[in-house]
């Protein structure tokens, strides 16, 4: 283990994780840093044939599947889709959570994201964070003796405007985070398509599912703007949607690759909480070594 960081990445729903950060969690895998995912709920609402208790089922089988392809840990809890509430009882539950792991990133939505879960699962964290270093709250969990950095989760939502403060590129990573989707079959390929009006668009035929999933192929040879982009983005997280970020974020991929960060095609950006520990220029080189 080179940089021996700990990451934990929360989010709402099984998938969350993967869509948000999958990048940048690979990465920390390649720099042999140890990444485990939570997901708060069980995604027992999102199908629209199978019912809630089978659409959890194969939610925690996909979730495992990612776990199986990439190594990453994969936690979700029982909470049911839907229902996610910041009470006392779930932030207990995530302080002994986040205790008993000692993090030193953890990675959340914003609480200005459309879903409640979402949202919810984002204020258990922002409750839990101070709470984290007080040995008579939950003493029955260790107290963590340092506080981790909180980063959130890129959004499209615009009050406030999300403003990043690390921005990751993900070009190195990008096959296998697309493999990540994929093995969320129950979302991708069923339920979002339902929700998109897709369905119909999905190929019966397994094996080319993902090549559609991802297509159209965006250009490797040379960073595209964004109004290239735009207009090729599908309801899917195709190629195009993966290349917003880069493209968004262009000055902050130079500013931390150099040149490099020219001809960035893929990236994940988070912005930092104020209510974990700040970073520093030092903190940033250490604890993103990506
Ligand atoms: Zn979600």
């Amino acid at each position: 283990m080179k940089k021996g960081l700990k990451i934990l990445m929360i989010g709402a729903h099984p998938d969350d994780n993967d869509i948000c950060g999958g990048g940048t969690a690979l990465r920390y895998l390649e720099n042999g840093c140890r990444v485990r995912f939570l997901s708060v709920s069980d995604g027992r609402c999102g199908h629209h044939r199978l019912s809630p208790e089978e659409t959890a089922r194969r939610r925690k089988a996909e979730t495992a599947a990612v776990a199986k392809l990439t190594g990453i840990e994969y936690d979700v809890w029982d909470v049911p889709d839907g229902e996610v509430t910041a009470n006392l009882e779930t932030r207990r539950r995530m302080i002994r959570y986040i205790r008993a792991y000692a993090p030193d990133v953890v990675f959340t939505h914003r609480t200005i994201d459309y879903h409640p879960d979402h949202r919810n699962a984002s204020l258990l964290v922002q409750d839990a964070s101070y709470m984290l270093t007080v040995p008579n709250f939950c003493p029955e969990a260790p107290a963590m003796r340092h506080m981790p950095v909180i980063m959130f989760f890129d959004d499209r939502f615009k009050n406030p405007v999300f403003v990043p403060d690390v921005v990751v590129a993900t070009d190195g990573v990008i096959d296998k985070k697309f493999e990540m989707y994929h093995c969320h079959t129950s979302q991708m390929y069923e339920w979002l398509a339902y929700t998109h009006g897709d369905e119909a668009l999905v190929p019966a035929d397994p094996a080319k599912r993902l090549e559609w999933y991802r297509s159209p192929r965006i250009p490797r040879d040379r960073a595209l703007t964004l109004a290239e982009i735009m207009p090729n983005v599908t309801n899917n997280h195709n190629e195009y949607r993966e290349a917003i970020p880069a493209a968004k974020y262009r000055a902050e991929l130079i500013k931390r690759y150099g040149k490099a960060g020219e001809r960035i095609v893929f990236a994940e950006a988070f912005a930092l909480s104020e209510y974990g520990a700040q970073l520093t220029e030092e903190k940033i080189k250490r604890l993103f070594p990506l």
